[in-house]
């Protein structure tokens, strides 16, 4: 397989992985159209009498590309998170079930509110939350789960569904990796009973920063554009407060780089699986290395992520990603366990008035020593860097 790159070998990819965001004249064209319209921000603000306002367009497309009745903008994923919670009606006090193997957004964002995190561990063989693992910690004060389509593979949403019906929970989907995912058929944000998205820089649909709210319940609806618009109704007046809200509103602006992005998607998210296809079948059966499970009822996963997991008796997880690294393939170790974060496990303290803490056996094994992840843009590079990829981390995986 020839010397490793970090020993003096030469590396098996020297040029640059495909660009991230993309843009054209649509987005230009679309900016444009904004600036000159003069209806800027997402309430108020004198348009010109030609000008549709971007906003409401586009989150009628969103909502149907994820087969959701409504759908809620907003200022990122992080507050799309803690107003879901809060218009599936959760208060201070209540608790969540959430994985320990996501960004810290989907447990801060529920302490932002009070909600206390309740962390049930992973799948071993998909990093996915364990329906399982959930159903063991329900107790009077469980309100709610959020299940994370983490990387883009959505989450058991059939058995999550079931358990959430069973005890009378909400259930959230934290999709903000999975744009674009569906389970047995269906796009995944309502499939529970709110879904929430993110439109930050380094997501498959990118605003710069944003964030998307989907349901199929008027009600919740309703509650989550109030709370979005400082309390305010529907076709209410400007100074009726009726509800307990904030602003946090998106602009026209980020509406418009969305609608150019979104006739994007489709070709991207092909790309993408085709070229973690082709990963799939040049690592499998590779000695160290172990592809994902992926549930056959996941009829589309959106590759936000490629992850896999290294099985090696004596290396460090540490000391194979810096190979890998040498070898131009920007491997990264991935999340730490969220249930050992301090500011989490100190904000529950702050809330509750006590130390809680949880054991996560599998997430901590995981992330200390498996889980490593590629990012989204490298699966928008050809074929010939997709084979490179895989020949830098065969090279290393050999090594050992
Ligand atoms: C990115 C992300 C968020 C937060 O979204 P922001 O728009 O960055 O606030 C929440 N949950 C997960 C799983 C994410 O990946």
């Amino acid at each position: 397989m020839g010397k490793l790159a970090i020993d003096g070998g030469s590396p098996a990819r020297t040029t640059p992985f495909a660009t991230w965001p993309v843009y054209g004249d649509l987005e230009m064209q679309l900016l444009k159209e904004v600036l000159e319209s003069g209806k800027w921000g997402g309430a108020g603000g004198a348009a010109k009498s030609n000008y549709e306002p971007k906003l409401p367009q586009m989150e009628r497309k969103f909502a149907e590309l994820q087969n959701a009745q409504y759908a809620v903008s907003v200022v990122n994923g992080t507050v799309a998170i803690t107003v879901a919670l809060q218009a599936a009606g959760l208060k201070p006090g209540d608790e969540v079930i959430v994985p320990p193997y996501t960004f810290i957004a989907t447990a801060s964002a529920a302490l932002a509110y009070g909600i206390i995190p309740v962390f049930a561990d992973i799948e071993e063989d998909t990093l996915l939350i364990d329906p399982e693992k959930v159903e063991a910690l329900i107790t009077a004060r469980t309100k709610g789960i959020i299940a994370v389509h983490i990387a883009g593979a959505p989450a058991n949403m059939t058995r999550l569904k079931e358990i959430a019906a069973k005890h009378g929970l909400a259930l959230i989907e934290d999709a903000a990796q999975a744009v674009g995912a569906s389970w047995e058929g269906q796009g995944i944000g309502a499939i529970g009973d709110l879904g929430t998205f993110s439109l930050q820089s380094s997501k498959n649909l990118n605003a710069g920063e944003g964030g998307i709210i989907t349901t199929n319940n008027r009600d919740y609806w309703e509650n989550a554009w109030s709370i979005c618009n400082v309390g305010r109704v529907p076709n209410g007046g400007w100074y009726q407060h009726d509800r307990f809200g904030q602003n946090y509103r998106m602009s026209e602006f980020q509406a418009a780089v969305v609608m150019g992005q979104m006739t994007r998607l489709e070709e991207q998210m092909s790309k993408r699986e085709q070229n973690a296809k082709l990963l799939d079948e040049l690592l499998s059966g590779t000695k160290g290395i172990r592809l994902l499970k992926q549930d056959p009822r996941i009829t589309r996963h959106a590759y936000h992520l490629y992850m896999f997991k290294l099985d090696l008796e004596q290396a460090e997880k540490n000391d194979f990603i810096r190979k890998a690294n040498a070898e131009g393939v920007p491997l990264a170790a991935g999340y730490i366990p969220l249930n050992r974060n301090q500011s989490i496990i100190e904000t529950t303290k702050m809330w509750t008035g006590e130390e809680r803490v949880y054991d996560c056996p599998v997430c901590e094994r995981l992330c200390e020593k498996e889980a490593v992840w590629l990012t989204q843009h490298i699966l928008l590079s050809d074929e010939q860097a997709i084979r490179e990829v895989a020949h830098g981390l065969q090279k290393v995986a050999q090594s050992y």
